[in-house]
């Protein structure tokens, strides 16, 4: 390894931090890159990575590391080898591995009494748009580290953003991927009735797109109102809701296909029925949701 410092540390090169690495150095960056299979070096390498040794190396190398492995249990794995504590000192480490907020506090606490400084991370995106102007990737923690480093962060993701302290950044990875998961859950569950009804594909491939316009429309006004607590039903009610979704679900069964997603929202509506929310907006959903939450 030649000892000339990096501008960047890159560790884990799987499918996303090899690309997060490759990203960086097609951006002119000096990266140092390792990995426990050390095979994965090798085409960063001929791109011009400088490989090190061990994990420890590797952190010693730059100013920051970017972190992506596979889980938190890598991740400290990674962190509890030899050298690694004291390499961190006033080093910056961005943790992208996906994990819980408990998780991230506790790795924030342990780079801390190691002098070293963290910034939690989370994705929302796939290897193929890393780079791009529109990819986010979302940080917390100090302003100022992120201030630091977030020029150079900026070419993993054009739309990076710092979402406030501690493991936030957790918590709206979270937040987005449930979202995420939802909806492609959604239209994989609707586009499997669309084909068992025999029914064009295209056509209703086509409609997904002014549909999601709608589901935005409803992401506004459910974000309004919930935040002004404001539930008055004179869009459509949760007694609506119910309605249609029982004529949705019945229609789906009835065509040999599985309607889980469905039904799980149906589920939600009518707990919020029973709970005397049957005329209010169906944004009122969220106090079932929220009913066992501490706060
Ligand atoms: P991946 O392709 O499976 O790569 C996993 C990486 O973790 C490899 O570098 C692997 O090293 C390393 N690793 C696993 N266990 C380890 C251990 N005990 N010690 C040291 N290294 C270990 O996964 P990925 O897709 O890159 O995902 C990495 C992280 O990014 C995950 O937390 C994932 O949730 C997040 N993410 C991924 C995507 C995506 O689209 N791929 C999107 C958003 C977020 P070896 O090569 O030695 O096995």
């Amino acid at each position: 390894m030649n000892s000339a410092n990096t501008d960047v540390t890159v560790i884990g090169l799987g499918a996303m931090g090899g690309t997060l690495a490759s990203t960086l150095l097609d951006k002119s960056h000096t990266v140092t890159v390792w990995n426990r299979t050390t095979d994965k070096a090798r085409p960063l390498a001929e791109k011009g990575a400088k490989v090190a040794e061990s994990a420890a190396e590797a952190i010693s190398s730059s100013p920051l590391t970017v972190m992506c492995v596979y889980d938190y249990v890598a991740a400290n794995q990674i962190l509890a080898a030899d050298g690694v504590g004291p390499a961190l000192s006033g080093r910056v480490l961005a943790q992208l591995t996906t994990g819980t907020c408990e998780q991230s506090d506790q790795q924030a606490e342990w780079v801390a009494a190691n002098s070293g400084r963290f910034l939690d991370g989370g994705i929302l995106a796939y290897p193929r748009v890393i780079g791009d102007p529109d990819t986010v990737i979302v940080y917390s923690g100090p302003l100022a580290v992120f201030e630091e480093h977030s020029e150079l962060l900026s070419s993993l993701a054009g739309s990076q953003r710092l979402v406030g302290d501690g493991s936030a950044a957790t918590v709206v990875t979270t937040a987005l991927w449930d979202y995420y998961f939802g909806a492609l859950g959604g239209f994989l569950e609707a586009v499997a009735y669309v084909k068992a009804a025999d029914v064009s594909i295209q056509h209703f491939q086509e409609l997904v797109s002014p549909m999601t316009d709608q589901v935005l429309g409803g992401i506004a006004d459910g974000a309004r109102r919930i935040s002004e607590a404001d539930y008055s039903g004179e869009q459509a009610s949760v007694d609506v809701h119910v309605d249609g979704m029982l004529s949705v679900v019945d229609e789906i069964h009835k065509s040999g296909v599985r309607a889980d997603i469905a039904e799980a929202f149906l589920t939600y509506c009518q707990e919020s029925q029973a709970a005397g929310d049957a005329k209010s907006d169906v944004a009122s959903v969220v106090k079932i949701l929220t009913a066992n939450a501490p706060r």
